[in-house]
């Protein structure tokens, strides 16, 4: 897991050594002693359904992963919310304002910016709603397609993790339904 592109401190321009501790290992500056620690960069992504039980995604029309079906999402900007970073996003993206509704999960993955320097992502995931059907996708999206379950172009999916991020999703859409049509019967 270590992410061994960066050669030079970003403080003082001096050597860095990767040096174990924590459970890690960690570029540290020989120079000036400036520890670079490495993390995984946090994202917020969109599961965006309709009323069907159908999600929305997007064919990337940038590369990494050119030509990949992806969430809608994006990286947040230091301190930012990752809720407030997903309206953003939704926003840049498609130019929508967005209903957010519940996590699905955190999921941790690679998004490979160059070939030296392979980075970590943790991404945040939520289920969303549009609040219009009229779109404008922006240069990054070169199609965008409504899925059900079975018709999800489950190997042409942009990164690992969105499997289980499109499996969780699913599973908590149909106990919701349970839950919803449990409920109706128990009334009637
Ligand atoms: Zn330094």
């Amino acid at each position: 897991m270590i992410n061994k592109g960066y050669k030079f401190c970003p403080k003082c321009a001096g050597k860095l050594k990767y040096q174990s501790f924590d459970s890690a290992q960690h570029p540290v500056c020989q120079r000036c002693g400036f520890i670079f620690f490495q993390n995984s960069k946090p994202t917020a992504g969109a599961v965006i359904e309709d009323r069907k039980g159908r999600v929305l995604l997007h064919k990337r029309a940038e590369s990494p992963r050119r030509g990949y079906w992806d969430i809608l999402g994006g990286f947040l900007n230091n301190g930012e919310d990752p809720i407030v970073g997903l309206r953003r996003e939704m926003k840049e993206e498609l130019g929508v304002n967005i209903k957010v509704g519940d996590l699905i999960g955190i999921y941790t993955d690679s998004y490979m910016h160059d070939e030296a320097i392979k980075n970590y992502t943790l991404n945040i995931q939520y289920r969303v709603q549009l609040k219009t059907n009229s779109l404008k996708p922006n240069q990054e999206i070169a199609e965008l397609k409504w899925f059900s379950e079975n018709e999800v172009p489950w190997n042409k999916l942009a990164f690992k993790s969105q499997h289980l991020i499109l499996k969780d999703y699913f599973r908590q859409y149909k106990d919701d339904k349970k839950r919803k049509t449990g409920k109706s019967s128990q009334i009637s």
